[in-house]
């Protein structure tokens, strides 16, 4: 084993976005820095985001952003503050990259700035400020005093370096191929550091539709819908898939889901065709004679509901569906799904679970390795889509790189 050594440092162990802006922040607090990341390249996840939207931040008031971290509402109160949705956009803006505001406040880059160009630009302003990228280097663990056992995948030799300090952010545990792929938990568990077992997030519900509903319906949207989960509601556009539903009210119930599935299986969704209606609007409507209409008819002239939404209810509501105006509207408005699982962790979009919260400090250190700080979606927390997630990685990068700054200024 090879003992690399190279003047005082700080190792960035992940090369997403949460370590690769911790490396920027560091660096430019005048610090020599090396990232190195088990991947040929980094940032692969941050690509994968690129073509799936790129939904870099939202315009959410600070208050209401805040509550997007649920029970970690407090702690990314800090975050945010540090390193701000604002701080996001004119950090972006520093590298060239401009954006913009999108509908319901979700921030992008502009049309110009193809996901690979915003990273290209990034890695120039990092190779600018002098930082090392040792791409191919897998992160093992701790060597007794501290240091960090590396394995450089073009030789295969381990080798262990000796940073000042060193900030770990190796992602969660979905999309395996980008590298994010939570093997890590295992050399933190062996050196005492308590992780949460992964659960996917932002992920799609699972549905036993009938062979017949499968065949007809296919994939389909069903536009300005709410959906319900126990408590909580969310309005936007679903997606009936072969295997269930997709889209971003299910994406955003999966924490409710979850509970819900820990104590009993199937969960129950309420699917709500008509939320800008009153229940006696509704009614009232429904009122209307049918005149011989088939209720696929009906349902179209009446309340432009159009297909698929005969063939859910066929599928989901009782064959009495369409006989009586009351049982239509109650079934229009509260169309029960029965979940039987959420979507394979590997495709989810994000994941909970990772380094628990009581391990670290409030500078995000790790209580039992003074020097080791923790960022990104390695740490315990979930959020929705919208931005929530690259922001609140970005956000405890810049958080943990401030707390290394600090406690070697001590
Ligand atoms: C399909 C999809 C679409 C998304 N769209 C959006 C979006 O529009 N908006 C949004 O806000 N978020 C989005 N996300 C989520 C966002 O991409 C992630 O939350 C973010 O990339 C996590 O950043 P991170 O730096 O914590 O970890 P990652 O980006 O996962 O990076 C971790 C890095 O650590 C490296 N690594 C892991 N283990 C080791 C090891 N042992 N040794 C060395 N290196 C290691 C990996 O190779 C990787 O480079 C999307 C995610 C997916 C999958």
């Amino acid at each position: 084993m090879a003992t690399e050594r190279m003047g005082s440092f700080i190792a960035v162990v992940g090369g997403g976005p949460a370590g690769l802006l911790a490396a920027q922040h560091l660096a430019e607090a005048g610090h020599q820095v090396v990232v190195y990341d088990a991947q040929p390249t980094v940032g692969r996840k941050f690509l994968v985001a690129g073509h799936g939207g790129f939904n870099l931040t939202n315009a959410e008031p600070l208050p209401d952003f805040e509550q997007r971290y649920g029970s970690r509402q407090a702690s990314f109160q800090r975050y945010l503050r540090h390193f701000s949705p604002h701080d996001l956009r004119h950090w972006l803006h520093t590298l060239g990259i401009e954006t913009f505001v999108g509908t319901s406040g979700r921030i992008f880059p502009t049309a110009a700035h193809k996901p690979a160009q915003v990273l290209r630009a990034w890695l120039s302003r990092l190779e600018a400020l002098g930082v090392g990228i040792r791409v191919r280097h897998r992160w093992l663990g701790f060597t007794p005093d501290n240091g960090l056992r590396l394995r450089d995948d073009a030789t295969g030799q381990e080798l262990v370096v000796h940073p000042q300090a060193t900030i770990l952010a190796l992602g969660g545990s979905s999309w395996t191929k980008t590298g994010s792929d939570g093997q890590w938990t295992t050399a933190l568990t062996t050196s005492g550091v308590r992780c949460v077992p992964f659960e996917p997030a932002n992920c799609g519900a699972e549905v036993t539709w009938s062979a017949f509903f499968r065949d007809k319906v296919g994939r389909v949207p069903l536009k300005n819908i709410a959906l319900t989960c126990g408590l909580h509601t969310v309005r936007g556009e679903l997606m009936l898939t072969d295997y269930g539903l997709e889209g971003t009210p299910v994406y955003a119930l999966t924490p409710a889901l979850r509970a819900a599935l820990a104590t009993e299986a199937p969960a129950v969704l309420l699917l709500n065709l008509k939320p800008d209606l009153s229940a006696a609007h509704l009614l009232e409507k429904l009122r209307q004679p049918r005149n011989g209409k088939s209720l696929a008819v009906y349902l179209d002239k009446t309340l432009r509901l159009g297909a698929p939404v005969p063939t859910l209810l066929r599928e989901l509501g009782p064959a009495t569906a369409g006989d009586s105006p009351g049982t239509l509207a109650a079934l229009l408005q509260r169309l029960p799904i029965p979940v039987r699982g959420l979507r394979p962790l590997d495709e989810a979009i994000s994941t909970a679970g990772g380094v628990a919260w009581d391990e670290l400090d409030e500078n995000l250190m790790l209580a039992r390795r003074p020097g080791v700080f923790v960022a990104g979606e390695m740490l315990d927390w979930e959020a929705p889509t919208g931005g929530y997630l690259l922001q609140g990685c970005l956000s405890t990068g810049a958080w943990a790189a401030h707390g290394a700054h600090q406690w070697l200024a001590r």
